[in-house]
């Protein structure tokens, strides 16, 4: 998403319309970015200021089930002479976009709060149901590791 901003450089007071889309996708991630709001120049620097409204599909992060949810945020900037995403007179929104998008990004997204998450033995999900499963090997392995220890 490329703007040129040619136009408003030098041109105190002029500006140019963001309108468009930015598509994020990582590992168990994919977000679509849409944003608006307008590239401007005041007081002779560029500035930027969008909402964007960020769909997420992702997975809970303890028991794996598609999450959907919203992330909305907004980008207020300076764009400085040495900003990397300033090539010339084109600035890529969409690079702007998606930096303002990761520092927006949770470090985790969960299904919901008290997720129970999956048994690490059987694999069950524990919100649905329980297993049989003894929980405490963990601690078993670790007073085994205490014997050696000795
Ligand atoms: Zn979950
Ligand atoms: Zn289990």
């Amino acid at each position: 998403m490329n703007i040129d901003v040619k136009s408003i450089i030098g041109n105190e007071g002029a500006k140019i319309p963001i309108s468009g889309k930015v598509d994020v996708f990582e590992s168990n991630l994919a977000a679509s970015l849409k944003l608006s709001g307008k590239v401007y120049n005041f007081s002779g620097s560029i500035n930027i200021d969008a909402d964007v409204d960020c769909d997420i599909e992702t997975i809970c992060d303890r028991c794996l089930v598609p999450v959907k949810t919203k992330l909305p945020f907004s980008i207020s900037e300076v764009v400085g002479e040495n900003e990397v995403s300033l090539h010339g007179t084109i600035l890529d929104m969409g690079d702007i976009a998606e930096k303002n998008f990761y520092s927006a990004l949770p470090m985790k997204f969960l299904c919901h709060e008290d997720c129970k998450g999956l048994c690490p033995i059987c694999g069950t999900n524990l919100n649905e149901k329980n297993c049989d499963c003894k929980h405490d090997i963990i601690d078993e392995r670790l007073a085994a590791l205490k014997k050696l220890l000795k």
